[in-house]
């Protein structure tokens, strides 16, 4: 009996490590959300700024696309021009030379203002990159540590799964039954430890004889107010 009531200590241990571990496992997904979404929410400012700078720059290039265009335009009406056999052609080819030329002017100082606005947000970015690259680099060591960590319980929790079937498989069946049904009612911990004549986890008084008992370790002994299987450890009390 003691040597039971010694391998429903181990059991109890077992079984408090297969929940923490268990716990990790699942949990880890949501911790790993949260350090997302606080590192989004630290560079959101940033990224705003960012995002403009990707838009201007964008605007830009279409910008750029345009003035292509409109200069071949412009370059087909001066060949027009010269082209020109009647007073009519020559009109519509001026007109045309002159509006595309006004046209290729308002989008070069588009692309001025846009360059200008460009150079602005660059430097607001090149500011914070190397601050924002540092979060983010411990941001991705945090949550590489974490899964390893996640990792290294998962392949414990297999190696804990085991032992506590071996475990189980010793105990006797009526203390085995004992131990999963107290297990199951008071949130995976059955046992509490019986000191200075009392149960540490409600508290409640044993009488002397059965502490007695239980320090002598001759029976699983359920304490009479919470049910827990009551275990003595030795040194633990002066009495
Ligand atoms: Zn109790």
């Amino acid at each position: 009996m003691i040597a039971e009531i010694g391998l429903l200590i181990s059991l109890q241990e077992t079984d408090t490590e297969i929940k923490r571990c268990k716990s990790e496992v699942d949990s880890l997904p949501s911790r790993r959300d949260a350090i997302e979404q606080n590192f989004a929410a630290s560079v959101q400012e940033f990224l705003l700024v960012k995002n403009e700078l990707d838009e201007a720059t964008a605007e830009r290039r279409q910008l750029e696309e345009d003035v292509a265009a409109e200069q071949a335009k412009h370059e087909k009406f001066k060949s027009d021009l010269m082209k020109a056999t009647n007073e009519k052609q020559y009109t519509t080819a001026v007109r045309e030379v002159d509006a595309t030329k006004k046209t290729i002017s308002t989008l070069e100082t588009e692309i001025l203002k846009l360059m200008e606005k460009i150079e602005k947000l660059e430097t607001q970015v090149n500011a914070r990159s190397p601050e924002i690259e540092a979060k983010r680099a411990e941001v991705d060591k945090q949550i590489a540590e974490m899964t390893a960590s996640v990792k290294a319980d998962g392949e414990k929790l297999t190696t804990l799964i085991a032992e506590r079937a071996t475990m189980i498989g010793q105990l006797s069946p009526g203390t085995r039954s004992t131990y999963e049904r107290v297990a199951r009612l008071k949130s995976g911990l059955a046992l509490a430890e019986a000191r200075d004549y009392s149960c540490t986890a409600c508290r409640i008084s044993i009488r002397p004889q059965a502490f007695n008992n239980i320090r002598r370790g001759e029976q699983i002994y359920e304490c009479e107010n919470c049910g827990r299987i009551l275990f003595f450890k030795a040194g633990a009390t002066a009495s």
